[in-house]
């Protein structure tokens, strides 16, 4: 059988994640979220007291993942989502981190017969034979918007213009770099979000999915 593969990319707070788990849990598909890939090597590097820009570093610690990595809380903070942005513009960091995504897409893990795979090229670089592209996106405020709430469930302080800013530094970093920007394929379904809830961008994904004779329902 044919192993189904649903790429969804686009910038940070888009709602990729929340979307990715709910398309795999519908369909019964693996997830993969490879942001946290990034995020792990980008809290090694900081843990080493590195610099994430710094090259040989994150490129050497790209090698050294381990599921404990992907499991750290502090993968969370904004901080590391700042640094992850850094080190993944190192081309050496990328391709380290390549096969094992495109293994994943290939051999979803637990003989699951599709993988949902979220990040920031999956549809361009990683996978682009993938079944189904969406390119997920909301106006910048919208996002900012949603990462306070999330960050609300974990912190008490939280300074909002702080946020914004870490999210147009980080959209121009990842849209910018060289290697892999962020961009949405051109075969790629866009879906704003901006105006729609989780259940509404859901009902709108699995729409086009199942459209395009996707997977049965
Ligand atoms: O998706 P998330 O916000 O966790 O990603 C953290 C950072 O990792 C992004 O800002 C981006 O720079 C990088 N990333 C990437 N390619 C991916 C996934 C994430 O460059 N496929």
């Amino acid at each position: 059988m044919k192993i189904v593969v649903i790429a969804i990319d686009g910038p940070a707070g888009a709602g990729k994640g929340t979307l990715a788990r709910r398309l795999a849990e519908h369909f019964g598909y693996a997830h993969l979220d490879t942001g946290s890939l990034y995020r792990a090597v980008a809290l090694r590097v900081l843990r080493d007291g590195a610099d994430p820009t710094h090259e040989a570093t994150a490129a050497h610690e790209a090698t050294r993942l381990t599921e404990d990595d992907l499991r750290d809380p502090a993968l969370r903070h904004e901080a590391t989502g700042l640094a992850a942005s850094k080190v993944s513009a190192i081309p050496a960091v990328r391709q380290a981190l390549l096969e094992f995504q495109r293994n994943f897409a290939r051999r979803p893990p637990r003989d699951a017969m599709g993988a949902v795979i979220e990040g920031r090229d999956i549809g361009t670089v990683v996978w682009p034979q993938a079944d189904h592209k969406i390119f997920l996106d909301a106006a910048v405020e919208v996002r900012a918007k949603r990462r306070v709430a999330e960050l609300r469930t974990m912190l008490k302080e939280i300074d909002e213009a702080a946020v914004l800013r870490d999210l147009i530094q980080r959209d121009r970093q990842d849209r910018e770099r060289s290697t892999a920007p962020l961009k949405p394929a051109a075969d790629a379904f866009l879906l704003d979000t901006s105006n729609l809830d989780i259940e509404g961008a859901f009902a709108v994904a699995k729409a086009h999915i199942l459209g395009r004779s996707g997977p049965a329902a």
